[in-house]
């Protein structure tokens, strides 16, 4: 698999992604690759939700000529292979510690740019008429140990004093009874606000506005390099190349080493992976009871995220390998499938059917940024695995900051990505956090 911590370069043989997604989305467009030479105003490299939405925004409403440019095809990075959560936030700070290290002010102000970003994701479903199949509104961030409870509730209680969120507080039983028959979690909070889609059937949808807004959209069109030039940049495909003004980078965690170092070395690409179950016979559903189709993550340090699926299928998803060379190792199907299993009562007998894994871009700080680093050269990045909301209005800061607007004083837009230290021992480093956080979510 495609590693863009080691290879130089993202070329177009990439095999497809054999997902769920894959095979149960309808109408997959293919987009051709650029084959002539072109002049643009902006050139947006990478169609996931990011790029997507900067065309799409740049196009519909700022009047620019924009090229959006793909090395395959559109949401054949994270935004195609996702789990299809619609959470409010991103990167890995939640809003009591947003509130420690930047006062509660601005925590507010990053709450409201989460629920923008929400409500951005709606109206684009909306307006597009995209059938992405969203599945009834709430997620539950389980307490997967005895001794959390009591922080869900005291994080209930922050959120609807400080922020006005209604989030609820479930005990044990409460969620038995209403939510879902889990062995492994002993309260919970729920997020009315947030809900199960098709990622894949997002990004489509995200193409088909963007193009019909007037972006060029191409597909099989690997930038193999760029370079400044007079006018601006020139930006290199196998069979063309684009001169434009301003580049977007919207690559994120799949940017190739070789493409801009700057990003690569402060964006790391960490697996995640998910299976996903055969469907669930009516005796395994009673068992079970996961009423209305909700979305739900536990509070270990190392995730699980699951959802029953429309077909009832139950999508399970966490850490994966480290390499991409170790990725299709089923060793990490069955690792979660048996943690499925530990979760869920009855389903000894359940297999998965699909198994997949992609990168997500971690930030050093545990939060992204929407940049320019550099004159005429933007980008956003390091959504810590958590974008699917985020990423669509990231892409439409991105177009503001390309047609020199001002963005809210927000610190996600007033920095660029903070280079790891020690860059080159990422890895050795994320062995170990992994170590630590096994150990963490053992035994402490
Ligand atoms: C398994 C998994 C589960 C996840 N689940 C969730 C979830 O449930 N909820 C959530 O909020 N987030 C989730 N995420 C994260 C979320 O999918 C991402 O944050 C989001 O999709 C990022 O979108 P993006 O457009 O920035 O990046 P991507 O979708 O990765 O797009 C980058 C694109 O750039 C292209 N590209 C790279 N280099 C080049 C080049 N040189 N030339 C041309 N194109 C290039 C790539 O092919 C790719 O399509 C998950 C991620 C994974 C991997």
């Amino acid at each position: 698999m495609y590693d863009p911590y080691v290879d130089s370069q993202l070329n177009s043989n990439q095999a497809d992604v054999a997902s769920y997604w894959q095979a149960e989305t309808p109408e997959q467009v293919n987009y051709p690759a650029i084959v002539q030479d072109i002049s643009c105003d902006t050139v947006v490299v990478g169609a996931g939700y990011t790029g997507l939405n900067c065309g799409y925004e740049l196009a519909a409403n700022h009047q620019r000529d924009v090229v959006v440019i793909e090395a395959l095809q559109p949401g054949w990075g994270c935004s195609g292979r996702n789990g299809g959560f619609v959470l409010r936030g991103t990167g890995r700070l939640g809003l009591a510690q947003l509130a420690d290290k930047f006062g509660l002010d601005t925590a507010r102000l990053f709450h409201q740019e989460y629920g923008e970003a929400i409500a951005r994701v709606n109206q684009l479903i909306e307006v597009g008429n995209i059938n992405c199949q969203p599945q009834p509104v709430g997620y539950y961030k389980l307490a997967h140990k005895p001794g959390i409870a009591k922080d869900l509730a005291r994080q209930a209680e922050f959120l609807q004093q400080h922020f006005a969120y209604p989030v609820r507080y479930l005990d044990k039983s409460e969620l038995q009874q209403t939510v879902v028959n889990h062995q492994q979690a002993y309260a919970a909070l729920s997020f009315p606000d947030c809900y199960g889609l098709n990622p894949l059937a997002l990004a489509q949808g995200y193409s088909r506005m963007a193009v019909e807004a007037g972006a060029k959209l191409y597909g099989r069109s690997p930038v193999l390099s760029f370079k400044r030039c007079q006018t601006g940049f020139e930006v290199v495909t196998p069979q063309a190349v684009i001169r434009s003004s301003n580049l977007v980078l919207a690559t994120n965690a799949y940017t190739a080493r070789g493409l801009y170092p700057a990003l690569n070395n402060s964006c790391l690409p960490v697996l995640s992976s998910i299976i996903v179950t055969e469907p669930l016979n009516s005796q395994q559903l009673q068992q079970v009871n996961w009423q209305q189709h909700s979305i739900m993550m536990d509070t270990r340090t190392l995730k699980y995220y699951y959802r029953l699926l429309p077909d009832n299928r139950i999508l399970f998803g966490g850490r994966g390998a480290i390499t991409g060379k170790a990725a299709a190792d089923p060793l990490y199907a069955r690792r979660l499938l048996a943690a499925l299993k530990l979760s869920f009562a009855g389903l000894e007998q359940l297999n998965y059917q699909y198994q997949w894994s992609g990168w997500v871009g971690v930030s050093f700080d545990d939060l992204p940024r929407i940049y320019s680093p550099e004159p005429n050269l933007f980008y956003a990045a390091g959504y810590c695995g958590s974008g699917l909301s985020f990423s669509a209005h990231a892409g439409k800061r991105l177009a503001q900051l390309v047609t020199g607007k001002v963005l809210p004083a927000l610190p996600i837009y007033q920095s660029g990505l903070k280079e790891f230290p020690m860059t080159a021992f990422r890895r050795q480093g994320q062995q170990l956090y992994y170590q630590w956080g096994r150990f963490k979510d053992h035994f402490l």
